[in-house]
């Protein structure tokens, strides 16, 4: 590998200046290596060294580490807010002459005074196995996003099977999950098997 690491580091604080800024602040507590002053070997390049910050994001987004539990961690999404009350009060709190506050309203669309905490009915909720034990032995999710696995358990649907529904192929017998709006031949979708307009769901 032969990037050159300073350009790398200036690349990740122009376009993701909060990872880069995360990033030196464990590299400030020896808990990742600096991008700056160090060289690339054979076995570790720049993504060696940021991946695992990178990686970080996405768990705290994803709910999937503890950290939402021990910092003032909230993920924003459609006007609302996940993670702790408290810390929606501290981020209402900001002053308006904050240029932070302003630059977190654009970056969200909205203004941080129509932020809401994330609710959830209990019963709409579902907890699958397979998950860490700190967060339990499982994660808690939607109920609409579990299925039944064969033993009756719920397990997580798969994410590209959503919003589908069991069809069936009248000309070939194909039964597959399909999403399909098109319909011809009096209410029948289109076979993705032998491709015929033919099909209709279960
Ligand atoms: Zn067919």
């Amino acid at each position: 590998m032969n990037e050159d690491f300073a350009v790398v580091a200036a690349a990740l604080q122009k376009k993701y200046r909060g990872v880069y800024d995360v990033h030196e602040f464990l590299v400030g507590n020896g808990l990742r290596d600096a991008l700056l002053g160090n060289k690339p070997t054979r076995r570790c390049g720049a993504k060696q060294i940021v991946d695992p910050t990178f990686r970080m994001f996405g768990a705290v987004a994803l709910g999937e580490t503890p950290l939402m539990k021990s910092f003032r961690v909230v993920t924003i999404s459609r006007r609302k807010v996940y993670g702790n009350p408290e810390s929606l009060d501290q981020l209402q709190s900001w002053s308006d002459d904050w240029k932070e506050k302003k630059d977190l309203e654009t970056t969200i669309g909205c203004p941080l005074s129509e932020l809401e905490v994330a609710t959830a009915d209990a019963s709409d909720l579902v907890t699958v196995a397979g998950a860490r034990p700190w967060s339990g032995g499982g994660h808690t999710v939607p109920k609409k996003r579990t299925t039944e696995d064969k033993y009756g358990e719920p397990v997580l649907k798969k994410l590209r099977d959503e919003g589908k529904k069991p069809a069936t192929c009248t000309a070939c017998g194909h039964k597959w999950p399909s999403k399909s709006t098109r319909f011809k031949n009096g209410g029948c979708i289109e076979c993705t098997r032998c491709g015929t307009f033919k099909a209709k769901y279960d």
